[in-house]
């Protein structure tokens, strides 16, 4: 899994410019599947046949956050605007990678002006993203240019994914080439599955779970995962009464996030039958209320007259950043969930779990 996630977290894949990922993750998925298509938007869908009548769906974005060109200076600097929730004291004095229309990439750095130079009240604040440039160590537009580089063009976080103590792991785009991990690895484990299963892999979460919308509409189907990461809260300045979820303890199973219109109550059958496979399986679990964020499970949920859905979340710290952290542990483990529910979901059980005529 190590070498999976490595793979894909270093190639650069922001939100739309999902390809180079979607092109490494097919070729993963291809043996685990019986079929594999890609929509007219990128996401990438493979159905692994069942035995009897009824569709899971299970999904996880390969997307992340990242940056757009906006503007090339006279002078070589390359300004630049968010794709997704990017956090600005984050970018600061990074390395970033930039992908032209052509695929060229070509490396930058994200400097601000010498501290030298800047008033006392300025060296106190979180510099705005219009006030950062990147410097490819260009001197004019023309130079910029002559490299195939356009207005439009993305950028990320030059990172590799490293080791860190025991499972765990730093890199970028954790979040979230790790639940495409998890949902590879349960590819690979599943055997016999009563319904048929649909792999997703889907784009443009970090801009509003478009992918996930997209997918559901096609694939219609009677239930549905999402596996993502949550928020790990067992960092210091967290008081113990606000941990959510906490790294090595197992994949957790959502019982709500987001605390708006946007987010998810995950349908009740749904996590009871989740719990009950930990329970039965001995597999590692929490249970999670999370503050905020959401998955693609909440647009999922919304499809047609509505899916039965849920997530399975990966603990991790420092999301969005370059230096997330995960526990490889975690991601065997949410696999491992994965698989049991995709093979004990019976055609009997969607039935049940639709609805019922009272009259
Ligand atoms: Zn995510």
């Amino acid at each position: 899994m190590f070498e999976w996630l490595k793979k894909i977290t270093e190639i650069p894949g922001p939100s739309g410019r999902e390809d180079g990922v979607r092109e490494v993750v097919a070729e993963l998925l291809k043996p685990y599947v019986d079929k594999l298509w890609i929509d007219s938007w990128g996401n990438l869908i493979g159905l692994k046949k069942g035995s009897g009548e009824g569709k899971i769906m299970i999904a996880a974005h390969m997307d992340e956050i990242g940056l757009f060109v906006s503007h090339i200076e006279d002078d070589g600097y390359i300004r630049i605007l968010p794709i997704g929730g990017v956090i600005e004291r984050a970018l600061l004095y990074q390395r970033v990678l930039l992908k032209t229309r052509d695929g060229r990439i070509i490396r930058g750095v994200i400097g601000l002006k010498p501290p030298h130079v800047a008033k006392p009240e300025e060296l106190q604040k979180v510099p705005e993203i219009k006030e950062l440039f990147v410097d490819i160590g260009a001197s004019s537009r023309e130079e910029v240019e002559k490299q195939g580089i356009r207005v439009g063009d993305i950028l990320v976080y030059e990172r590799d994914l490293a080791p860190l103590l025991g499972s765990r792991v730093t890199g970028k785009a954790i979040d979230d080439r790790v639940g495409v991990v998890a949902m590879l690895k349960a590819a690979q484990l599943i055997e016999n599955p009563k319904v048929d299963v649909y792999f997703v892999a889907t784009v443009q979460e970090e801009v509003g779970l478009k992918g996930a919308r997209m997918t559901a509409f096609s694939i219609s189907p009677d239930v549905a995962l999402a596996i993502d990461v949550t928020i790990a809260s067992d960092v210091p300045g967290v008081a113990k009464a606000e941990w959510y979820t906490r790294l090595g303890k197992g994949p957790a199973i959502k019982i709500a996030d987001g605390r708006s219109a946007t987010g998810l109550i995950a349908h009740p059958k749904v996590i009871d039958f989740l719990v009950s496979l930990a329970d039965k399986y001995k597999i590692p679990y929490q249970v999670e209320v999370a503050a905020g964020g959401t998955t693609d499970a909440s647009a999922i949920a919304l499809n047609k007259e509505g899916v039965p859905a849920g997530t399975l979340s990966i603990p991790a710290r420092y999301i969005h950043s370059p230096v997330e952290v995960i526990d490889l542990d975690d991601v065997y483990n949410t696999a491992l969930l994965a698989k049991y529910f995709a093979e004990e979901v019976t055609t009997e059980w969607l039935r049940e779990v639709k609805g019922r005529v009272l009259k």
